[in-house]
């Protein structure tokens, strides 16, 4: 919607001041996992001075890990047991399962279920009970970021959504959730869990992962099958994506039109809307309603029951594909440039 006129928020947005920390820091929470999410919420909270156990099966090599961060370890289902607010941070595809084992038998009245993505209650994977809270804080972020700007004094935005408010206390335990992982820092949007969850398959599926792979390869094949390099069409239609990227999160679309040459502007202006035409608009439709409808994510759930074939062949199928193999060769010519990069991000993530 294009306009002149400063923008103001449609949602609410929370902030330090809203959150109220004593609706958490008399309660135990169970961490579930120590992944990407698990290890920066165990560890933001407990030096927000929650008490954290942190759930994970016998044996699982994340116990460790959790350990020399100086957490509680517990079993899942023992953690669950002793908590208030049990965070479920194990991969969206095993939930189920983990909350049918460990955490449905150990549920209280008046506990919490706290979710980082919307998928297993919105598509009823997970039917907790009435007398239980159910809410979701969702950092937009990878955990590493949400660890390392709350060690910075920084903050990470994130969701707050309630899906089921047993106790009337919901909304405040989750905000004060948000505020103890560092996400009122930054801001906490208001959402519900059918609007993280559709949204964010939608924007995964038809741009993040989705659209612009597709547009990356297509752009790359048209290249070489009309006999330019592989090399040159790499650079320009994947590496140089990055550069594009960066402007536009930093300031927008607009900071990206006023960086790039007149050539490249007027092209792209002109161009843009011929290759992503009304029948990809009509494609994104065709996405969202199946998003929506449930149909897409009945398709992922039978492909895991399955033991995931067409996953595995379509994995395999996209790491065999030439432009990979190009990419791996010329990205060796910028290695001196990206190794202090690497070091950065290995010792920062924690799985
Ligand atoms: P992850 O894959 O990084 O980590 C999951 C952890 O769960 C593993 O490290 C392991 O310790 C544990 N685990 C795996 N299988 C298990 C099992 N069967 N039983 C018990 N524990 C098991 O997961 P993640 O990316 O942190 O995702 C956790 C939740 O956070 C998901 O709901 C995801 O949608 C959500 N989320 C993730 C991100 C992100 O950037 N990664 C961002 C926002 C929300
Ligand atoms: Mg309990």
């Amino acid at each position: 919607m294009p306009t002149d006129d400063t923008y103001t928020f449609d949602s609410t947005v929370y902030y330090d001041e809203d959150a109220d920390p004593d609706h958490i820091v008399h309660k135990t929470v169970a961490v579930l996992g120590y992944g990407s999410q698990g290890h920066a919420h165990a560890q933001n909270l407990s030096e927000s001075g929650v008490d954290v156990v942190v759930g994970l099966r016998e044996g699982s090599s994340s116990r460790a890990a959790a350990e020399n961060d100086g957490l509680r370890v517990a079993t899942p289902a023992d953690a669950a047991a002793e908590a208030d607010i049990v965070s479920v941070l194990v991969p969206d595809t095993v939930q189920p399962d983990v909350y049918e084992a460990a955490i449905e038998p150990n549920l209280e009245s008046g506990d919490t279920l706290q979710f980082a993505h919307g998928f297993n209650i919105h598509y009823n994977q997970i039917q907790p009970p009435e007398d239980v809270d159910v809410t979701m804080v969702a950092p937009k972020s990878p955990g590493h970021l949400v660890r390392r700007n709350y060690e910075n004094d920084e903050g990470t935005p994130g969701l707050l959504a309630v899906y089921q408010d047993a106790t009337g206390e919901a909304h405040d335990e989750g905000l004060a959730y948000a505020a103890a992982i560092g996400c009122t820092r930054a801001g906490v949007v208001e959402t519900s869990f059918r609007e993280e969850t559709e949204t964010d398959l939608f924007g995964e599926q038809a741009v993040l992962c989705g659209g612009v792979t597709s547009l990356v390869k297509q752009a790359y094949e048209t290249l070489v099958d009309a006999g330019y390099s592989p090399e040159m069409a790499y650079f320009e239609c994947l590496n140089e994506l990055k550069l594009i990227v960066d402007l536009m999160y930093e300031g927008g679309l607009g900071k990206m039109w006023d960086s790039v040459s007149d050539t490249a502007e007027y092209g792209g202006l002109t161009k843009g809307d011929v290759v992503v035409d009304e029948h990809a608009r009509e494609n994104m439709e065709a996405i969202l309603e199946q998003v929506q409808d449930g149909t897409f994510a009945h398709e992922w759930i039978a492909e895991n029951q399955a033991g995931r074939p067409s996953y595995t062949q379509l994995r395999t199928a996209e790491k065999n594909r030439e432009i990979e193999a190009v990419g791996e060769e010329l990205r060796e010519l910028f290695a001196w440039q990206e190794a202090d990069e690497d070091e950065e991000e290995s010792a920062e993530v924690t799985a």
